[in-house]
């Protein structure tokens, strides 16, 4: 059950309510508190003091249709907002990790050059083997920062695990938790002390259940800007690197109000395969595409055989705006 509270409440009121009905108590501009979901009915001292009070189905509370029926809106820039109904599918490109200034430096200008407003990059990657490459780090973070100078980009970069959370979200424009990392409560925690925009991903052995409830982590510590991203789940399938769930995005888009973005470049862990697979995406009308291009994907120190080079990213990027204007969405 989510309870809105009257503006009268004080602090200490909430909070005396919070550990009667072990609930969590947030501030997102009112206080709000959420009780379990096997709560149906409010007793009169919680009628007395809420402003609105939504009984919900499941643990699915703060980012289900019951609360808010329609999509959040969630600002990434002073001039760019996706989600809501703008019907921006935004693009989101750049390689998996951060490697050296000279190749940040031309993926940046891609961007640049197609008007791509995001650069994403990792400079704490959550690789499979201790032994390769694990990002530049604090380094990285700093390229991108300069990158962010330069050219005015927004920059999405990823949290690997709560020691670095602090300096990722001092950094990031949008944090990104990876689907490896969606179940740290240390980093789930912390990007809900933030207003910065957050890019959830799901783990590959994830449900769905599970992994809006990750969501709700964010949501309940007071952060309302949380974008949900389907990046492949692990199948009996061993021929692509994972299996990309569309009908799981169908069920988050009429299920829950948070934006959905599609990543196709880990799905199919191959890129002869992207282009055709982002295209699929931007048909089911999304609120963004994550792909990952590097100037020289042979030489990639992760995630090398499904970046797309910059022609091909190019070719791609011309078809993509034709497939989302026939759904009614604009590609930004
Ligand atoms: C990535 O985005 O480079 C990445 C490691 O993705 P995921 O967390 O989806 O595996
Ligand atoms: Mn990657």
């Amino acid at each position: 059950m989510i309870i809105e509270l009257k503006k009268t409440v004080t602090p200490q009121q909430a909070d005396a309510l919070a550990q009667k009905y072990k609930s969590v108590l947030f501030e997102n501009g009112k206080q709000v508190l959420v009780t379990s979901s096997k709560l149906k009915q409010a007793d009169d001292d919680l009628k007395e003091v809420a402003e609105r009070i939504v009984i919900t189905d499941s643990d699915i509370q703060l980012a289900g249709k019951q609360y808010i029926s329609h999509k959040r809106t969630i600002t990434i820039a002073e001039n760019l907002s996706i989600g809501g109904n703008t019907n921006y599918t935004i693009v989101i490109t750049g390689p998996c990790s951060v490697e050296s200034e000279e190749q940040i430096d031309a993926a940046a200008q891609l961007c640049v050059e197609l008007g791509v407003k995001v650069l994403r990059a990792g400079a704490y990657k959550p690789r499979t083997s201790p032994y390769t490459f694990q990002g530049l780090g604090l380094d990285g973070l700093k390229l991108l920062d300069k990158m962010r100078a330069k050219y005015g980009l927004k920059i999405i970069t990823e949290v690997r695990d709560s020691t670095h959370a602090d300096e990722v979200i001092e950094y990031a424009d949008i944090i990104q938790i990876g689907a490896k990392s969606m179940y740290d409560h240390g980093i789930l925690r912390k990007c809900g002390k933030t207003n910065k925009p957050v890019l959830l991903k799901r783990g590959f052995g994830t449900t769905l259940q599970e992994f809006v409830q990750a969501a709700e982590f964010i949501l309940s510590g007071g952060n309302p800007n949380v974008m949900l991203c389907e990046r492949g789940i692990r199948t009996f399938e061993t021929k692509t690197r994972f299996t990309l769930d569309l009908c799981g995005v169908a069920w988050l888009k009429e299920s829950t109000n948070l934006p959905v973005i599609l990543d196709p470049s880990h799905a199919i862990g191959y890129a002869y395969g992207v282009p055709d697979l982002a295209r699929a995406c931007v048909a089911m009308g999304v609120d963004g595409l994550l792909i990952e291009s590097h100037p020289n994907p042979k030489v990639a120190k992760s995630d090398a055989e499904q970046q797309l080079n910059f022609d091909e990213f190019r070719k791609l990027h011309v078809s993509l705006a034709q497939v989302a204007a026939a759904v009614g969405y604009k590609l930004v």
